[in-house]
């Protein structure tokens, strides 16, 4: 019998979760993969489908199922993440951050494994402390299109400290900020593939509102490096891990522009409701407990990203 340590993760065919998977393949784990492709895609995972520490289940986690065998660690990492993928599959968002997350907890009760929740900043809403300290509770519209995604979040972490208090489970809880990189979903709305495949294509790049929003983005190889710190401390969070590095939407664009060499004019659309105005973690403490931080500069993670698109669209 294989002494590796197995890993189950859910949504592993996922933009970022793909990447979780090959960090850990390279660090000597086993992986049970489970996704049902609602956004997952065959292709971020088709590279690892022949290691044999590599299975894949077609799996929905948000309905009852089981899992044979030894499990050390469970991560659910199931969702939509982007705000149109997550309006275009508003119940089964909701579904996989409750009824998925029990079914996580239950297995990682049964098998004794720890569990991670991969949760979100947007647990912090439009958030009226800024920067993002894990101990902000939130300004969240419990009824606008984005609370989906928001509350089926937050309901995750709560049922996830049920269980840790309940059941003496062995839980973690990341929140993850902005991520980007090679995999991302061409058509998943979000602002790093749309600002790219329009710079791309040459046609007019979509600022939302009047562009003074900000964000701060983070490479997706650093966030996961982040989330497995997370995963392998004994800390169980909520810890924030991002990039602390914050633009406003309309230098991100130009960035963009410059990386991409492209000529396309700027056009200014409608602002989404509940969109937030301002977002950056403060990474204080997984500075302090995890003795992480981001390493990739966003100039260096998008020339990566953008070649990479480049070979995609
Ligand atoms: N955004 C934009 N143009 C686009 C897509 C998004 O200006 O084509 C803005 C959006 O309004 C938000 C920010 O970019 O303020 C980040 O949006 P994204 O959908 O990437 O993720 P969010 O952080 O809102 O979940």
């Amino acid at each position: 019998m294989s002494a590796k340590k197995v890993v189950l993760i859910s949504g592993g065919a996922g933009f970022l979760a793909s990447h979780i998977c090959d960090q850990l393949i390279s660090g000597g784990y086993k992986i049970i993969c489970l996704d049902n492709f609602i956004t997952g895609k065959n292709a971020n995972i088709s590279h690892l489908l022949r290691n044999k520490d590599f299975v894949f289940v077609r799996q929905n986690v948000s309905v009852p199922f089981k899992v044979a065998g030894k499990v050390d660690y469970v991560m659910h990492c199931a969702s939509p993440a982007s705000p149109v993928d997550y309006y275009s599959y508003p119940i089964e968002t909701m579904l996989v951050g409750s009824n998925g997350t029990y079914h996580m907890l239950e297995l990682a009760k049964a098998k004794k494994a720890v569990f991670l929740l991969t949760s979100t900043s947007e647990v912090y809403g439009d958030p009226k402390v800024h920067p993002q300290t894990e101990d902000y509770w939130g300004n969240v519209n419990p009824i606008g299109p984005r609370s989906v995604y928001d509350e089926a979040k937050r309901y995750a972490e709560a049922m996830t400290f049920a269980y840790r208090r309940e059941f003496k489970v062995d839980t973690r809880v990341v929140r993850i900020f902005n991520t980007y990189g090679p995999r991302m979903n061409v058509n998943d709305g979000r602002v790093v593939p749309n600002f790219i495949c329009q710079a791309l294509k040459g046609r007019p790049i979509t600022l939302y509102g009047d562009g003074k929003q900000t964000r701060s983005f983070c490479y997706v190889a650093d966030e996961a490096a982040g989330i497995l710190k997370l995963l392998f401390s004994r800390e169980p969070g909520p810890v924030n891990i991002g990039n602390p590095r914050e633009f406003n939407m309309i230098e991100f664009a130009k960035l963009v522009l410059e990386l991409t060499g492209s000529k396309s004019k700027l056009v200014y659309k409608p602002l989404p409701e509940d969109d937030p105005k301002q977002r950056r973690p403060d990474i204080t403490l997984a500075r302090t407990k995890l003795g992480w931080e981001p390493k990739i500069e966003l100039r260096e993670g998008l020339t990566k990203t953008i070649a990479w698109f480049r070979e995609n669209i």
